[in-house]
């Protein structure tokens, strides 16, 4: 955090060190939240659409009184990228079921939801790691079961991260059942002997990416095989390639899984390929 930013806090645009929740935020005291990370390219908002109906349905798995208004939330969204002066980079969206005397049960309909953005630069698409490839490690998938809804129940996904990290890696892919749902914060693929793409298919074991779906629909039009079905770690070792996507990723490749080499440990052409056709759909 270097320069104050514009940060959005319940209908008013105020100074980061100005902005506050209460302590009483349902979401500070039970991850009663929910929310959305959606990418900037060029000053322009990246599926919008997507991450405004994935938010809705959020919303209403978890009963949370909030009205999710597509249009105003765009509204927000564009102001703090212009009050931000964000060329690349993210808008981060929270929304939480708002204060109330704390209380296992949720509070009546009629507490105030709090609604929360900011935004962060970053280099999304000049991104590194991308010409590297990254190295992730298996670790057991130790999250609620409900992966589908995207709560602020952070916890587990940042110690794996941490996990990762003391192993000398860049992330963990998560297995459950001897099967890997995703990545941390991405969804996970490999690339089979001939060619077609798996991953995982749509469950409440894991979020329903909206760069999944987006990279999915491009690798069909594009006449590449895409099957939806599990794979073990010890697939993914054998793969030809492996990658993740995510709304802050885009498409990244894997180049390692516990130490082993995917294919020759470089980044390989189809990843390559993914990342630039979905990086001119969003130019496009
Ligand atoms: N899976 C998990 C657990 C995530 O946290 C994320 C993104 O934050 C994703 C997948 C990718 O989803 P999206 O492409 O919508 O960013």
């Amino acid at each position: 955090m270097s320069e104050e930013r514009i940060v959005y806090v319940n209908g008013n645009y105020v100074p980061e060190s100005e902005a506050t929740v209460s302590v009483f935020d349902r979401g500070f005291l039970f991850a009663d939240a929910v929310y959305e990370v959606t990418a900037v390219v060029g000053g322009k908002l990246i599926d919008f659409d997507g991450h405004v109906t994935r938010l809705k349905r959020s919303v209403a798995e978890l009963s949370m009184p909030a009205e999710v208004d597509e249009a105003k939330l765009r509204g927000i969204h564009e102001e703090l990228v212009s009050r931000n002066d964000i060329d690349e980079g993210l808008v981060y969206l929270q929304l939480t079921r708002g204060a109330a005397d704390r209380d296992f049960l949720y509070p009546d309909t009629s507490t105030t939801p709090t609604l929360v953005l900011f935004t962060q630069k970053k280099a999304v698409v000049e991104n590194p790691a991308a010409e590297r490839g990254m190295a992730v490690v298996s670790l057991p998938d130790l999250r609620w079961d409900r992966r589908d809804i995207k709560t602020v129940q952070l916890l587990y996904p940042s110690m794996a991260k941490m996990e990762a990290k003391a192993q000398g890696a860049d992330d963990a892919w998560l297995v459950e059942d001897g099967m890997v749902t995703e990545a941390t914060s991405a969804n996970a693929y490999i690339v089979t002997g001939d060619g077609t793409i798996v991953t995982r298919g749509l469950s409440n074991a894991i979020l329903h990416g909206i760069t999944r779906r987006a990279v999915l629909a491009l690798a069909e039009e594009a006449g590449l095989k895409v099957e939806e079905r599990g794979f073990t770690i010890d697939e993914a070792k054998a793969a030809r390639e492996a990658f993740v996507t995510s709304a802050s990723a885009f498409v990244m490749p894997v180049v390692s899984i516990d130490g082993a080499k995917i294919g020759d440990g470089s980044v390989g052409p189809l990843a390559r390929r993914l990342r630039g056709i979905y990086l001119e759909a969003l130019a496009a």
